[in-house]
């Protein structure tokens, strides 16, 4: 137990998944200074590419002990060239010590839907080689991975933590099958929730089915919400909503939700 988790006191969240990096400045400076006093511990600041990852592990100097880094490559974009991800995974081995974990990386199922859609043709084979290279690197250097694999892309993802044996997976944002929803939860994998948790039935019911000893809490910032948080600049401290909102569905108190949500993150992520 940390000493801002007192018995007494309200136990405090982590924001597990934010791109810190990519806010306007003047927002991200808002969040920064303002980050005493917010109830939150830490965020997990994951990165979209290279540039991302020194610009994420350029806040984590500056604000250590409140952003956590990960590198990696987010799935929804044009893959890299073989050199920048050679370059890429430099960075990572120079940084390993500096790393809370590998993410974000996963598979592109929005930027494939789309193309499909426009009638486009689509080659899956090198992102999921990709993200074969991020699960083994995980795995060699006892990291935890931040995944983005929604729907079917996650049963393909668990295919692949599976023959590498990585026990340490976190599936951000998810949305899938009960099935696929039961693979993940055996394996002891991670999920959390973003504030869509307020208004999205899909994600309640995956909140009333996923073990309480699993779940976490995120904002995927700064992606922006609907519902009571409509026209708002996503913030790390709606966090404190999505786990009263979890409280509720779980029937536990508020603070009971807070003092589970936060210490799945801190064992998850080591921190
Ligand atoms: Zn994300």
């Amino acid at each position: 137990m940390t000493s801002e988790s007192k018995p007494s006191g309200i136990s405090p969240l982590i924001d597990t998944h934010i791109h810190l990096d990519t806010y306007p400045e003047e927002q991200q400076t808002a969040i920064l200074d303002n980050r005493q006093g917010c109830g939150l511990k830490s965020v997990i600041s994951v990165s979209m590419n290279l540039e991302s990852s020194r610009r994420n592990l350029e806040l984590a100097c500056q604000y250590q002990g409140f952003v956590e880094p990960a590198f990696g490559f987010h799935p929804e974009q044009p893959l890299p060239s073989d050199d920048e991800i050679k370059a890429l995974f430099s960075f990572m081995d120079e940084h390993v010590n500096d790393m809370v974990a590998v993410g974000e990386v996963g598979l592109p199922y929005y930027s494939r839907l789309e193309a499909l859609a426009a009638g486009g043709a689509w080659d899956n084979t090198l992102y999921e080689n990709l993200l074969e290279r991020f699960i083994i690197f995980a795995k060699q250097h006892h990291k935890p991975i931040v995944l983005h694999a929604v729907y079917e892309d996650a049963d393909a993802a668990c295919d692949l933590l599976k023959k590498h044996g990585v026990t340490s997976a976190h599936f951000h944002w998810f949305k899938g099958s009960a099935e696929t929803l039961q693979r993940m939860a055996d394996a002891g994998y991670y999920i959390s929730f973003t504030p869509d948790l307020l208004y999205e039935p899909e994600i309640q019911e995956l909140a009333r089915e996923y073990p309480p000893s699993q779940v976490m809490t995120e904002t995927d910032g700064p992606w922006p919400f609907e519902g009571p948080f409509a026209g708002q600049v996503t913030h790390p401290v709606m966090t404190a909503e999505v786990a009263a909102a979890w409280a509720e569905i779980q029937g536990v108190s508020v603070n009971e939700a807070r003092r589970i949500l936060y210490s799945n993150a801190c064992r998850f992520y080591g921190i």
